[in-house]
């Protein structure tokens, strides 16, 4: 049921309840205080007359009768035994009498109610004067008392709706004030789509819960914008990239289309066109990779590798390339370093960097691989070369997809910016990471340390 109901309608009708529960409990409080304090002072009455009475008892009896007559003690009643001796004027009147004097010696104290609905408040006692013990009983009307109790059970029984009113309304008008923040950032969060991304949500100006929560989605749109807008990039890149082969394809045929019908040419064409439609499929292999691991559908197989022999492979599987251009690539083990890797996703991580050095460096370089491990015990392989080096500006976006610093060189050489991001992910996901070194003409080196 309660839920169902609006924060504001809940946080009023507890707030409500709380005041009104606090209400109650004061005004009871207060109701059983006055009736004790009220009552109290009757009972003081009561035994200063009955502490009187037994003065005139024990000195002078006679002026106990004038009292009787004319005050100011009004209510009491005097007897030996059964025997009347003083009974007030008042006592008759009220019809007292009906109150049976207290026969032992102990004083008490009690209330009752005679005939006419009438409530006293009676202390009655013995006192001995002389060789005659006396029955003495005051009394007091409870009707002041009671009458108090009652104007005060009435004001309660008034202000108690009252208050509740008042503060249902106060709750509410706080409830509202509070959850004002609330409702905006709603608002605010409706109108934000896909479309209006870069908008944000209202934060206030204390840093309460509001303006942190408020701080939290705004994070949250940030990064949801920021992958937005990779996403965009990223198709508007791969579209490009895919397009200059598909171009380049077809600007072979139909220059073959239109040029004199000699087999040479058509070896040709067809050659730059294979050449073309492995650089496309390399760029599919590499996106659908990319896309793989980015959905996390790529299940690494983490088993012990010695990096030493993983490094080895691939030179053997890249030597080829480096000897192509006279390239010496030269491997130091220093200890023996096994981590738990998946073998296959960081051997491309290693064919990416080792490819990229020697697509880099100039032909008769030297590459150097060194596999060892750092002061905090890590093992690391470091791939250095000499070429042409990586602008400081550029180090850090190299890892992004499709960035090169020189496009016309990178395209050149077959890459289209992708190999570093396919080997940052790799390294990673091994729970690895990796550093670069590099000065423009003077060479690279990365280096890739995994902590297990
Ligand atoms: P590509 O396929 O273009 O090589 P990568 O993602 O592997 O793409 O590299 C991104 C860019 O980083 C390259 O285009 C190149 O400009 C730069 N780069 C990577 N490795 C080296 C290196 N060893 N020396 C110099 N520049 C490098």
């Amino acid at each position: 049921m309660t839920s169902r109901l609006g924060v504001r309608a809940r946080f009023t009708l507890l707030y409500g309840m709380a005041l009104i529960i606090t209400i109650a409990l004061v005004s009871g409080g207060i109701y059983f205080f006055v009736q004790r304090a009220l009552l109290g002072q009757v009972e003081n009455h009561l035994r200063k007359d009955f502490s009187t009475i037994n003065d005139y008892l024990k000195y002078d009896l006679n002026a106990l009768a004038k009292v009787a007559d004319h005050g100011p003690i009004l209510l009491f009643s005097v007897r030996d035994g059964l025997q009347p001796v003083v009974t007030s004027d008042d006592w008759r009147s009220n019809n007292l009498e009906q109150i049976i004097p207290a026969d032992n010696k102990k004083d008490s104290l009690f209330s009752i109610i005679v005939e006419n609905g009438e409530r006293y408040r009676v202390l009655a006692g013995s006192t001995v004067s002389g060789d005659r013990t006396y029955q003495v009983t005051v009394a007091h009307s409870e009707n002041s008392v009671r009458q108090t109790q009652k104007t005060l059970a009435l004001i309660i029984l008034l202000i108690l709706p009252m208050a509740a009113a008042i503060s249902l309304g106060i709750g509410y008008v706080i409830a509202g004030r509070v959850l004002a923040p609330i409702s905006a950032i709603t608002r605010k969060a409706e109108e934000i789509s896909a479309e209006n991304l870069s908008e944000r949500l209202p934060v206030g100006q204390d840093n309460d819960e509001f303006s942190r929560l408020a701080s939290v989605f705004n994070q949250t749109f940030a990064r949801i914008e920021d992958s937005f807008a990779r996403l965009r990039r990223f198709t508007a890149d791969a579209s490009h990239e895919l397009r200059t082969p598909l171009t380049a394809i077809r600007s072979i045929g139909e220059t073959v289309m239109h040029a004199p019908d000699e087999q040479g040419n058509c070896r040709e064409a067809i050659g730059s066109i294979l050449e073309e439609s492995d650089r496309l499929r390399q760029l599919v292999d590499a996106l659908l990779l990319l896309s793989r691991a980015d959905s996390g559908e790529i299940k690494l197989r983490r088993e012990l590798v010695d990096l030493a022999e993983l490094v080895r492979e691939t030179v053997e599987f890249l030597n080829v390339l480096a000897e192509e251009k006279h390239q010496t690539i030269t491997v130091t083990s220093v200890v023996k370093s096994v981590v738990q890797i998946d073998r296959t996703s960081v051997r491309q991580a290693m064919t990416n960097l080792l490819d990229n050095a020697i697509k880099y460096s100039p032909p008769g370089s030297d590459i150097r691989i060194t596999v060892g491990t750092t002061a905090a015990n890590e093992a690391f392989v470091e791939i250095a070369d000499s070429g042409v080096g990586i602008p400081e500006n550029d180090i850090q976006r190299i890892f992004d997809r499709f960035y090169r610093v020189d496009k016309g060189r990178s395209r050149e050489m077959g890459g289209a910016g992708l190999g570093l991001s396919i080997t940052k992910w790799a390294v990673e996901s091994n729970g690895g990471r990796i550093e670069v070194e590099s000065a423009v003409d003077q060479g690279s080196l990365f280096r890739v340390i995994f902590t297990n």
